[in-house]
């Protein structure tokens, strides 16, 4: 099932699955959040997810 992520910052990460979901939001953080890479874990990830 699609999921997705809404950012602080105002963007929308989705991904078909959690894999893909973890890694859009990881790819995000690094573009966007790079002083908070390494902060979110999988799980704080898929914890702030809702279905999309
Ligand atoms: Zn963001």
């Amino acid at each position: 099932m699609a999921q997705q992520v809404d950012c602080p910052c105002g963007e929308t990460v989705r991904g078909e699955d959690d894999d893909e979901l973890v890694a859009n939001v990881e790819q995000h953080i690094s573009d966007k959040h790079p002083d908070m890479v390494g902060t979110m874990s999988r799980e704080q990830i898929l914890g702030m997810a809702v279905e999309a």
